[in-house]
Order: C-alpha cells, then sequence, then structure tokens
C-alpha cells in the first residue's frame, strides 16, 4: 500500500506461492516479510525512510570491472572511482 501511496512501481512476489522466489529470499538470507529488493540492495521490513533513500540512486556497472554501483539521480554530470578496480568515469545523472 505504501508503494502505491509513493507511485513506485514494484513487482510483488509471495514466497508462500512462488517457489524461485521462497529460494531467491533463503540465499540472501532473509528472515522477514515484507523485504524490498531496491537495485543489489535488501530492507527488511517497511523501513520508508531507508526504502527513500535507495529509491534516489541507481544501478551502473563499472566500465571496467563490472561491478555494481550505486549512483545518486539527479545530480546532473558526475565523476565517479570504482571502489573495486579504481576505474574513473563521468556519468550524467
Ligand atoms: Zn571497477
Amino acid at each position: 500500500m505504501y508503494l502505491r501511496q509513493e507511485g513506485i512501481p514494484f513487482e510483488e512476489r509471495d514466497i508462500n506461492e512462488d517457489r524461485a522466489a521462497r529460494e531467491d529470499f533463503l540465499r540472501r538470507g532473509l528472515t522477514g516479510v515484507p523485504s524490498f529488493l531496491i537495485g543489489d540492495q535488501v530492507v527488511v521490513g517497511l523501513d520508508k525512510q531507508k526504502i527513500r533513500s535507495l529509491m534516489d540512486f541507481s544501478i551502473l556497472p563499472c566500465q571496467n570491472c563490472r561491478k555494481q554501483l550505486r549512483i545518486p539521480k539527479g545530480k546532473g554530470k558526475i565523476r565517479i572511482t570504482c571502489p573495486e578496480c579504481g576505474s574513473r568515469m563521468v556519468k550524467e545523472t
């Protein structure tokens, strides 16, 4: 209901009925519902503040090592340094 109110698009998966979703849930070591997967980040429970803050980022693979980087949205042109390989890139956000 919160996600609908906020106009946040989402895909709902029921771990009691969706076997693949249940396996994914267990593989991530999750223990409680609802859990939210936003990009590569997991939020357990309806932590509205955390969900909102994660929505303000997009996930982008590093051009060099393919590590998933969290890039803030709406910051204009920013310089990013990959924490994994130190590769630098400039992105329009
Ligand atoms: Zn990298």
